[in-house]
């Protein structure tokens, strides 16, 4: 007797670290594939669901570069936990827009930003102790983790995003071409 029980589904995480959630608004871009995926994954960790740490996955998606202390932590629980990382976007892949301040002294930026400006209140750095710690420099997270893919674009469209993770998911080696392969 054939066992008609349905395959288990993947698990999927996702987050953005130093990154403009413009990576995971191209992701929402799938549109109507968005219900395809539904019947083939779960969402663990990820801003579409309420889940704040990540399980074991099969796939964890990464948007941003990382600045800060908490950016690591996320990043490093990701690895751990999930069985194929790709990084997505510019911001991941070697920093971003982010990174621009990385040619700046971050004390003075700091000072520039918060110190003497109309407007604010007591005119200091914040320094709440909630506030992550601001790394030196953004870092792409290759930098900090193995990386098993990387999804170039600022955002990458979601026509590419989609062909990539049904390449995945289809057990095949993900592979985009021009258009869906660019870098702007
Ligand atoms: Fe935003 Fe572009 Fe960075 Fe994606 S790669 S998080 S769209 S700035």
């Amino acid at each position: 007797m054939t066992d008609k029980s349905p395959l288990p589904k993947l698990r999927v995480a996702t987050t953005s670290l130093a990154g403009c959630f413009g990576c995971h608004m191209s992701f929402l871009d799938i549109d109507e594939h968005l219900l395809e995926l539904v019947e083939i994954i779960q969402f663990d960790r990820s801003p579409l669901t309420d889940i704040k740490h990540c399980g074991p996955c099969d796939i964890g998606l990464i948007e941003g570069g990382v600045c800060n202390a908490e950016n690591v932590h996320v990043l490093r629980e990701f690895r751990a936990n999930c069985r194929t990382l790709i990084a997505v976007g510019a911001c991941a892949i070697n920093g971003g827009l982010p990174a621009q301040r990385n040619h700046l002294d971050l004390g003075e930026c700091l000072q520039q930003v918060y110190v003497g400006r109309e407007g604010l209140e007591d005119g200091r750095v914040p320094d709440d102790p909630e506030l992550p710690l601001l790394l030196d420099k953004v870092h792409p997270i290759h930098e900090i983790v193995r990386v098993d893919y990387f999804i170039p674009g600022c955002p990458p469209s979601g026509q590419a995003i989609w062909k990539f993770l049904t390449d995945l998911i289809g057990g095949r080696t993900p592979r985009l071409v021009h258009p869906l392969l660019r870098f702007d």
